[in-house]
This record gives C-alpha cells, structure tokens and sequence, in this order.
C-alpha cells in the first residue's frame, strides 16, 4: 500500500514529499526560544505605559498602548471593516456575518500553542495587539463602542452572530461574564446571539452554567488537535504550554449538559499530523453526543512554531472536509465510510448520485461554525481567508460559483465528464486580492 497521491489527480495540489496529506512525522513544531526576561509578561508594553486613546489598529513592532479587557477587545479585520471600524474591502465578501471579540490584555495569551500567533513566545519579538492572528491583524477598539454601534443598527445589523473569544489569562472568565453582560444590557440576544469560544485550562462548570445563565447561546471549545498526542506536541508540553487534553474533554462534556443539544461543539484543525479517519472520527463523536465540528484547515501562520510547515494539501482537506458534512448534517456515519490504510478517505458511503447533489450544492465547503440566520449549515462566522489566501481558498466566506465548484471537484478527484477546471478560472471572477484577502476601499 502507497501513501502517494493518486496517478492523474489535480497537480499542483501535493503534500510533502508527494503525499497527499499532511504526516505526523512532518509536522513536528519547532521549539520555543526563550524570552528574556525583561520582555516577558507584556514587560515592553508595560514599560511604556502609553495611555489608550480609541482605536488601536496594529502596526510592526510599535509599542503598544496599555488596553485592556474588559474595556477593550481585539476584532478580526473582517469584522472592523464590516463595523465601518476600519475602511477596506474584502475579495468577493462583502461583510462578515460574525463579530469575533477576543479578549486583550498587555500580558496576551499566556499559552503557547504551536500553530497560533498569539502564542506567549512571540512577546520577544512583537508586541500583544500587533500579532496576526489567523492571518490577519486585529484591531483593539473600545467595547463602548462597539455596543454602541451595534444598538444603534438594531435590528438592521449585518451581524448575525457575535462571538467572545477567551485566550488564556487569569482574568479571562471575569472579563468574558462584563464583557457578556456590555452587550446583553444594550442588545437582544435574540437578535444577534451570543457564541462563547471557550478557554477551558482555566474554567469550571460553574464558569459554564454562568455564561449560560447570562443569556450565551453557543459554547464551543477549541480542542484544535484531533487526537492527544497532537494536542499535547502542539498545545500542551509539547511547547511548554499549559494546556491539557482531558481538561479541555471535561468542559466540553460539561457544555453538553448545561447548553445542551446542537448549542456546543469543538474546533478541529486539519492537516497538523493526524489521519483522516481520526478527524471525522472525532467529528462522529461529536454528532453522536449531540454537538457540532467547526474545521479549519492548517495554514502556517507568520511567526508561529509550526510556520515552516506544509499548509494542508486541498486534496486531504476537501475529503474531510465533505465528510465532516455529511457526517453534522446528512446522516452519514463514519463506520460507513470507507478508509484506506493511511487512514485517508476512499468512500463516503452514499451513492454517488446523492453525493453529487451534496457537492454540487456547495454548502459543504463553506466556512464552517455557529450557524447564523440563513440555514443551520450555513455558519455566520465565516472568517474570510482565515486558514487560506484568497487565491487558493480552503473554506469559502460565501456560496461557491459554479467555477469554485469545477475547482473544489478536481482536488476531489471527482470532476464531472466536459466540466474539467482550468487553473485560475474562478480568480477572474474579481481583481486580484491581496495575499490576506482585503484590499483598501477604492
Ligand atoms: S490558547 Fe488560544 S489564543 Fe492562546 S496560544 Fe493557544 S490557540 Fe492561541
């Protein structure tokens, strides 16, 4: 049995050393450096103790000022554009329908993940509010005005869902219950609900039912590893980071009883060393106690441990990420799936004329996350080019037209007879983008 890609599939699409998937051998993180100690703990930003003054938009290495939550949190791009926050526009998007919050503090996240750029070994060199995070600056605005904007939209609001993202922090539960409590006091959840993408190593149950209580609709948690040994090299002691699969297994258990069913789930990466079966494997689990998989596929952010790896070959990830579907929304089952002995996807178990339809709906290859108010497999936090660039999309922010749909067929191996994709057809569909898929407002 090979491992290689398949003769006659979409070139251009190939993993290391002509593999088709990531391996676990190859995507071992580089170690962290040390920080000196002056550095460590947000020493520069402290030291400087600027005042804050409004927006804070992120530029290289300049000192940042002292903000932080709850007063303050950082905004994807995507979101800060949408807000009229910041100007720009976005390739073939024209908002996001998720406000993404995240927490913000001059210490940042005092974890260590290999695959994020807001890991703590990056304080040597760049300061909190200046790391790209999922391939895009965040912005730090005062949450005073963002509830305020957001009140004053109404029921005219583009978002369809905000969500709190905790990083690790010793205030992080506080600062997520005013942060919760800033928006419930000015905002009907049941307009823009309200998703928590939780921080387990630091939570208890109480933390859970207390966000519940407080009106939260969602709670996820980002196992981001699909099985313990790539948690561990990647999360945990791995990086000397202090995070722990069973820890992050008993929250996410503990959502399940307080939010209850199809209101909790886990982020999953894909591409970081595990097999296909191990992630829909996963993703069966998840289904089967009632929850949901929102999936990101690998992309090696600047500046992180794991950013002179492989991004996810598109081959790997448009089979996990079909299946991933049909196993959260079609009823399909992974024991009827059908593997081969590197564990990669060679039946999806339904017949093709089903799987046809399935495919050439295009749902499956959407973003996926919290739903918004669409339709339940159509996430509102669509992230746009958050895990690809624009020019060679992973998980699409909008409806596949027909040419990503002929693009998405032939890495699947499965285009149809006189429907063959031309390289870059999609691409003339809108100007150029720019490598992070945002361009200033012409
Ligand atoms: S806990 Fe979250 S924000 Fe912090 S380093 Fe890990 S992935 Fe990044």
């Amino acid at each position: 049995m090979t491992c290689l890609k398949p003769e006659g599939a979409a070139p251009g699409a190939t993993g290391p050393g002509g593999l088709d998937f990531n391996p676990f051998d190859t995507m071992e993180p580089r170690a962290p450096d040390a920080t000196p100690s002056p550095l460590r703990n947000g020493g520069r930003v402290k030291g400087n103790d600027v005042a804050p003054a409004g927006v804070y938009l992120p530029n290289n290495n300049i000192l940042t000022p002292h903000m932080r939550s709850p007063d303050y949190v950082q905004m994807s791009t995507a979101a800060a554009i949408t807000l009229g926050i910041m100007s720009g526009k976005m390739y073939r998007c024209a908002c996001t329908r998720c406000l993404n919050l995240l927490l913000t503090y001059p210490e940042g996240c005092r974890a260590n993940c290999a695959y994020c750029g807001l890991a703590r070994h990056r304080e040597a060199d760049r300061d909190y509010a200046d790391r790209n995070f999922i391939r895009v600056d965040w912005p730090a605005v005062p949450m005073e005005r963002i509830v305020e904007i957001v009140a004053n939209d109404g029921a005219a609001t583009p978002f369809h869902r905000m969500c709190i993202s905790m990083i690790t922090h010793p205030r992080s539960e506080d600062d997520t219950f005013t942060v919760l409590k800033s928006w419930t006091d000015r905002i009907d959840p049941e307009t823009v609900p309200v998703s928590i993408l939780s921080n387990p190593t630091t939570m208890s149950r109480a933390d859970v039912a207390r966000l519940h209580g407080m009106g939260a609709d969602i709670f996820t948690v980002a196992l981001d590893a699909a099985t313990p040994e790539i948690f561990d090299r990647t999360r945990g002691k791995g990086v000397q980071s202090p995070h722990n699969w069973r820890k992050y297994w008993e929250i996410l258990l503990d959502a399940k009883d307080i939010f209850g069913p199809q209101k909790f789930g886990a982020h999953i990466i894909v591409g970081m060393g595990e097999t296909e079966h191990d992630v829909l494997t996963l993703v069966q689990r998840l289904v089967d106690l009632g929850g949901h998989s929102h999936m990101f596929c690998f992309f090696p952010e600047r500046g992180s441990l794991m950013d002179h790896l492989p991004a996810t070959p598109r081959d790997q990830w448009r089979r996990v990420q079909l299946g991933r579907y049909l196993i959260d929304y079609c009823d399909a089952r992974v024991e009827r799936m059908r593997f081969d002995d590197c564990g990669r996807v060679t039946d999806f178990g339904l017949p093709q004329a089903e799987l046809d339809a399935i495919v050439d709906s295009g749902i499956a290859f959407r973003t996926s996350g919290c739903p918004g108010k669409f339709r339940d497999d159509v996430s509102a936090c669509d992230r746009p080019y958050g895990d690809s660039p624009p020019s060679d999309i992973a998980s699409y922010p909008f409806q596949p037209a027909a040419a990503d749909l002929r693009r998405i067929r032939h890495q699947l191996d499965m285009e149809k007879p006189g429907e063959a994709y031309e390289e870059g057809e999609e691409l003339e569909l809108e100007d150029e983008p720019a490598a992070n898929g945002t361009a200033p407002r012409s």
